[in-house]
């Protein structure tokens, strides 16, 4: 028996390759709820799932960056992404885990293990299993990960977002505003409702910074959650014990979206138990790592260096190469657009010059 702990989508995408016995735990009584995510996604997820019509809830075909002046500037997406129902979405993906044979357990929670010779006596909230493996894909908190004692020093950000019914939404476009929280958005459903949203370090400035992004908009409903910084020195193995997704703190940080690495992951362990911490360390590493970089970097610029970024980026040649980037894979753009542009050298070397003298 294969024990998947949590039934969200890097668990369940695991599940669906998998062609072991697998048993998945959740301990909710449904799957998918409640939801605390924006549910965007680059097509990129379309090597691992087709995505059926009825879980896309509106296209996004254009970013807009506002700059703490105001001054703001549209990107047009080469490929447009997708905003999913997240419910639906991580019901969808169960269902295939269902279809390859899993068995789904809800509302049973992981309360931790026994090792059994190189077995385990996996213990839920209902009963004890003999299991040869155990995956760790119960989130940010992982309990396997704490019950394995590979949890690491973990951080975290608090991403505070809402439905909201809003007015004068512009339909396709994505709103990004650079000075609030370390990152923030406006994302349309339609040209009423918008899920709105702001990541950072919970205290007081961001709660500030949430209030200020929702104004008067009626909040519908509260979508709010933790998400786990990147640790590149994170343990991911221990035994046959394995984490996946936010469990393993796979969270891109520069606009930390983690479905995608979430699936990457699962697919490495579903191939090859053997390589997939190798092909972790060759293949996800070096974006997630490029990733969190490019948020220190955000995260330590001052209003007017944002406004300059906005001015770099107005650029025709610039404004492509984010025009054709993917997001999830920073490490294809980043020397590019390095290569292409001496003010962006020039900005990083003011902003860590600022950091160093402590500005
Ligand atoms: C506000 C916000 C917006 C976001 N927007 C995006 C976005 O637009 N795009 C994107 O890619 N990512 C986004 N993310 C991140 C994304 O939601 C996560 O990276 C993703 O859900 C991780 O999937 P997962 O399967 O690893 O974990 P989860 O989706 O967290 O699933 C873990 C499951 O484990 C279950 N569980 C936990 N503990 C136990 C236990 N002891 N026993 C049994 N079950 C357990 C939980 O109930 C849950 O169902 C956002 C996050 C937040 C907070």
């Amino acid at each position: 028996m294969i024990s998947v702990i949590g039934a969200g989508p890097a668990g369940c995408y695991y599940a669906s390759k998998e062609k072991g016995d697998v048993h998945i735990f959740e301990e909710h009584a449904s799957v998918g709820n409640p939801i605390a995510c924006t549910g965007i996604l680059t097509d990129s997820v379309l090597q691992f799932t087709d995505i059926p019509k009825d879980l896309i809830i509106s296209k996004i075909n254009k970013f807009k960056m506002v700059a703490p002046n105001g001054k703001s500037l549209y990107v047009d997406l080469n490929k447009t992404n997708m905003v999913l129902h997240r419910a639906k979405f991580d019901q969808f993906v169960l269902q295939k885990a269902l279809d390859n044979g899993a068995k789904l357990h809800l509302n049973e929670k992981f309360l931790g293990y026994r090792q059994n010779g190189t077995a385990y006596k996996l213990k839920t909230s209902k009963k004890t299993y003999d299991s040869e493996m155990i995956i760790g894909a119960d989130g940010p908190h992982s309990a396997v990960a704490k019950a394995a004692g590979i949890y690491g020093k973990r951080k975290f950000v608090k991403g505070y977002q809402a439905r909201c019914k809003v007015k004068d939404l512009e339909e396709g476009v994505t709103e990004v505003h650079l000075n609030l929280g370390e990152f923030s958005w406006v994302v349309p459903e339609d040209d009423k409702i918008a899920r709105i949203g702001v990541i950072g370090v919970d205290d007081e400035k961001l709660k500030a910074d949430y209030k200020k992004l929702i104004g008067n908009s009626e909040v519908l409903e509260d979508q709010s959650g933790i998400i786990p910084l990147y640790n590149p020195r994170q343990k991911i193995k221990k035994g046959n014990i394995f984490l996946l997704g936010d469990a393993a703190t796979h969270v891109k940080a520069s606009t930390y979206g983690g479905i995608i690495y979430g699936m990457i992951a699962g697919d490495y362990l579903a191939k090859n138990k053997g390589t997939f911490v190798s092909n972790i360390n060759k293949k996800l590493s070096k974006d997630l790592w490029i990733s969190l970089k490019m948020r220190n970097m955000m995260n330590a610029m001052n209003e007017k260096q944002a406004n300059e970024l906005i001015d770099i980026f107005e650029k025709k040649r610039n404004n492509k190469i984010l025009s054709e980037y993917d997001r999830n894979f920073p490490s294809k753009f980043i020397v590019q657009l390095l290569m292409k542009e001496a003010k962006l050298w020039k900005l990083g070397f003011k902003i860590f010059a600022n950091r160093a003298l402590g500005k």
